[in-house]
């Protein structure tokens, strides 16, 4: 009995959504604050009753509170289109209505109410009734929607959840992924150790399964979007179906899937045995590879059979073109790490020049990548780098090295010019960051007043106070901070003012559009009269034209790059364009 009474509890739940529907908002506003009181905060509240319907497909209340006298369309109008929707006709419905006349309530009834509240309401009648249509509703719920086994959803309820994804990726454009999830050869188990044991192995796959979905931290990183959604269904014995709503791209399930397959492979230990599982899974995306349903359960099955066909163990995308995508990932992300193995990286120096004087001020360092087909420039590395967390390597390496080269200019007999070197915001994230920096520029022995870190916006976008604070700490070793790609990211400038920097990097976006776009000419101005009263030296990036060199300088820009001074070149051909020293003397 009394395990009976917990299991109710667990039932009940103050997260469900509840819509009230009252042409009078007070009424709706008085039955909010009552239910506030005991916890429910999920309201969806309408006083238009012709909008009912469309409203309970689109939030699937748990249960709705229905006024019954309202104009045009009335709660028994709601009541009888319930009654033959296919979905909801089972959606519970208390009457709140001032009629005290048996045979409207009788005609509610008739029409499909759960239960009648009488106005003006009374706040623990009203909670009482609530509570237990609720639970009611949770209890039948759990057995016509979940699994007794695993405690999952189960097929029925994946497949509502399937349609509703469908309708809500549709409606707002955003992108989802579908896994079929199948634990290779599981029918073994069963016939070596039994159906009880099977059982039992198979709880505790959901559960693994189950904590992948919920590292919301792992989440985070390999979508870059916290918005994303996972739910995790058991469809049959041995097969599992994961939805991941709003979805960045089709690749960045692949982590998701590694992650599954990862948990599963791990040895379960299970009365004194020891019990080895793999998994085989398929993914299948909308709208890149279907823009329906059905087909979407079906790609998702057999990309599912295919990988279990070669042998189990993995992953495999539904579509030829993903794979392909994937696999060259894969490729670049083997090239990036035998790179740092190998020293196969290198620098290239772009010029930075005075804008008033033509002359050589400093260079900034661009990494490329070495390989049999020729360079590979940074855009189409750094992002997987960045995600793979191989940017941190990377970056160390880059730093070291333009230090390094900087040191040797400086001992060259030319003039002294500063160096800039980007650094990524995933390299903020590294526990030893700071350290790793000045132990970098110390050990280098660089003159650190030539040394100029540039950073993006985005760096801002989170824990500003403690960025803030390293950015202090950087300035200590006495070098330059610098914003790259100024004016394209976060968009607040109050932040601007709290900042130790020192330059601002005009983004090529605007300068491109210098002949053409009025709009460019004025945020270049502004951007560098904002500089100019924060006291911050401005470079333009990008210049190719002389008339958008022209026009930087009559706006009083700085310094400049691009290539029409100079492309970005090997160590050995820069150090020809440096002007020699100036005797003393
Ligand atoms: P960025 O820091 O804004 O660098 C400027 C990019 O613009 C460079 O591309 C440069 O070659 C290119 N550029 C310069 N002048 C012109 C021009 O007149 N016209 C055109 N079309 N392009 C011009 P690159 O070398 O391909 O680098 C691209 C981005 O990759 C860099 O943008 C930077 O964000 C990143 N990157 C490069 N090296 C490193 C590095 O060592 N570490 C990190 N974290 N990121 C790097
Ligand atoms: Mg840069
Ligand atoms: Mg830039």
């Amino acid at each position: 009995m009394n395990a009976t009474r917990n299991e109710q509890k667990g039932l009940q739940s103050t997260s469900a959504t509840i819509m009230i529907v009252d042409d009078e908002q007070i009424n709706i506003d008085v039955v909010e604050v009552f239910l506030e009181e005991e916890g429910y905060h999920q309201f969806v509240s309408l006083t238009k009753p012709g909008e009912a319907l469309a409203a309970i497909e689109e939030h699937r209340p748990d249960l709705l509170l229905l006024d019954l006298m309202m104009p045009e369309v009335s709660g028994f109008d709601i009541l009888a289109e319930l009654g033959t929707h296919p979905k909801f006709c089972h959606l519970p419905v208390i009457i709140m209505t001032a009629a005290s006349d048996t045979e409207s309530k009788l005609k509610a009834l008739e029409l499909g109410a759960t239960d009648f509240l009488t106005k003006p309401l009374d706040q623990s009648e009203l909670v009482l009734r609530v509570r237990n249509t609720l639970f009611v509703k949770a209890y039948q719920d759990q057995l016509a929607y979940f699994d007794p086994l695993t405690k999952l959803p189960n097929r029925q309820l994946f497949l509502e959840e399937l349609k509703w994804s469908f309708n809500v990726a549709k409606r707002h454009q955003e992108c989802f992924a579908l896994l079929n999830i199948e634990i290779d050869k599981f029918s073994k188990i069963n016939d070596t150790m039994g159906i009880v044991a099977g059982d039992e192995v198979l709880r505790i796959v959901a559960q693994r399964i189950q904590n992948v979905v919920r590292d919301m931290d792992i989440l985070g990183r390999a979508m870059g979007d916290e918005e994303t959604e996972l739910k995790l269904f058991h469809l049959d014995s041995s097969v599992f179906s994961l939805l991941l709503n709003r979805i960045q791209n089709a690749e960045s399930t692949a982590y998701v899937a590694e992650r599954i397959i990862r948990e599963i492979k791990r040895v379960i230990k299970f009365n004194e045995q020891e019990v080895y599982l793999s998994a085989s899974i398929g993914i299948a995306t909308y709208p890149a590879e279907s823009s329906d349903v059905e087909t979407l359960i079906k790609l998702s099955s057999s990309a599912k059979d295919y990988a279990k066909k070669q042998g189990g163990n993995s992953f495999q995308f539904s579509s030829a073109s993903i794979n392909e995508m994937y696999e060259q990932r894969l490729n670049l992300e083997s090239q990036l790490r035998q790179a740092l193995e190998n020293d196969n990286f290198v620098l290239h120096f772009q010029p930075k020049v005075d804008i008033q004087s033509g002359v050589i001020k400093g260079v900034e360092a661009l990494i490329r990548m070495k390989s049999d087909e020729g360079l590979i420039y940074p855009n189409e590395f750094i992002p997987l780098a960045e995600e793979t967390g191989l940017i941190v390597p990377i970056g160390k390496w880059c730093l070291a090295e333009s230090c390094r080269q900087l040191k040797e200019w400086h001992q060259s007999g030319k003039e002294p010019i500063g160096m800039s070197v980007n650094l990524s915001v995933k390299q903020f994230a590294d526990d030893t960051f700071m350290e790793s920096i000045k132990g970098i520029i110390l050990a280098s022995g660089v003159d650190t007043s030539y040394l100029t870190l540039e950073l993006t916006e985005s760096l801002l976008l989170e824990e500003i106070e403690h960025k803030i604070k390293i950015l202090h700490n950087l300035k200590e070793l006495g070098l330059k901070l610098s914003i790259d790609d100024f004016g394209t990211g976060y968009s607040s400038l109050s932040y601007l003012r709290k900042l130790p920097v020192d330059e601002l990097k005009i983004d090529r976006s605007f300068v491109m559009e210098v002949g053409n776009h009025e709009d460019s000419r004025a945020i270049i101005s502004t951007i560098i009269f904002l500089a100019d009263s924060l006291k911050l030296a401005t470079v333009a990036e990008g210049i190719e034209l002389d008339q958008e060199l022209s026009f930087l300088k009559e706006q009083g820009c700085q310094q400049f790059q691009g290539f029409l001074y100079s492309r970005p070149l090997p160590a050995e051909e820069l150090i020809r364009l440096l002007p020699e020293a100036r005797q003393l003397g």
